[in-house]
């Protein structure tokens, strides 16, 4: 029991619901921290996956709910199983003998004080991997406080600065704002900060803002990573909301054309993702080996437990 989910305002939608007696807001998680997956993964960048993979570990539920989200059984299906304390430091153990660089915790802001808790506590256990937190960026400073003795390293999104966007697809007006605010807390810790930008389909305009804004406010500060593997999710409960540009791939046109846009903007320093045009990308939880088995090694799954290699 945090005491932080007794009228829970850890992330900007306050929806002062008591998750502690049960009840869920807006990411539809209770005060029990619930997990998906966890593994090694190789198709971070690459100083997060290293030579032998970032331990990643996928935390159930989502405060932003992306209607193109390609995690949408874990983020808003439920899809994962509670875990306690020493369940998770067994989890951030096994990682480690599988030879994680790191420990990943990705999608975990409406989980921020069990998850620092339980951090804490891997850490006092003998876990002592460096842990990067992989976010939406859709926090606010007090609950990123909660993390700073625990987190060495930020991934967070920078989605859109769009305010009519971020309202049509995950319904948070306020994100750009709180996004920028959140990241400028990032980058001024002397830590590393990988700032993920997907480059969506039809949007390049929203993407030149994010650039220009970029290149301003973070350029020396923090590394910048464009990833371009959009890739449309046709049973997406809400993929009916999709405009028609978000129903396809990225061209090479467009590509190419985000290129000339990093170039513009004098960014060179961070990643650029060839284009995929496939649907490698897309993540299926229902089995222990969500992605690619070039790309990750399952190490415990939510309904099959540890898995033993
Ligand atoms: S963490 Fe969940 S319950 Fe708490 S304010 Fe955010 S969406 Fe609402």
């Amino acid at each position: 029991m945090e005491k932080e989910y007794e009228s829970c305002t850890i992330c900007p939608r306050s929806c002062a619901v008591n998750r502690n007696r049960g009840e869920t807001g807006f990411c539809g998680e209770t005060a029990s921290l619930r997990l998906s997956w966890a593994g090694l993964h190789f198709g971070e960048e690459p100083p997060v996956t290293g030579k032998n993979g970032s331990g990643t570990i996928f935390v159930t539920g989502c405060n932003l709910r992306c209607n193109f989200c390609q995690n949408f059984q874990i983020s808003q299906e439920g899809m994962g199983a509670p875990v306690s304390l020493s369940t998770f430091t067994r989890i951030c153990t096994a990682l480690a003998e599988a030879g994680a660089e790191n420990l990943n915790i990705v999608t975990g802001s409406h989980a921020i004080p069990a998850l620092a808790t339980a951090l804490r506590e891997a850490r006092s256990c003998g876990v002592t991997l460096p842990v990067y937190w992989n976010s939406s960026a859709y926090e606010t400073i007090e609950a990123l406080e909660l993390l700073q003795d625990v987190v060495t390293g930020w991934l967070p999104d920078l989605k859109t600065l769009n305010p009519l966007f971020s309202t049509s697809v995950f319904q948070a007006k306020d994100y750009p704002s709180t996004a920028k605010k959140a990241l400028l807390w990032m980058a001024h810790r002397n830590q590393q900060v990988i700032v993920r930008h997907l480059a969506l389909p039809g949007r390049k305009e929203d993407t030149r803002i994010v650039l220009d804004w970029f290149s301003t406010k973070l350029k020396g500060k923090a590394l910048l990573s464009l990833m371009t593997q959009y890739t449309p999710v046709s049973a997406h409960p809400q993929s009916h909301e999709l405009t028609e540009f978000q129903n396809r791939l990225l061209t090479e046109q467009e590509s190419k054309e985000l290129v000339l846009l990093l170039d513009e903007y004098g960014i060179d320093d961070g990643f650029f993702q060839e284009l995929v045009n496939d649907t490698e990308w897309l993540p299926d939880f229902i089995r222990t080996q969500p992605f690619s088995s070039s790309l990750a090694r399952p190490v415990w799954h939510w309904k099959e437990g540890f898995i033993h290699s």
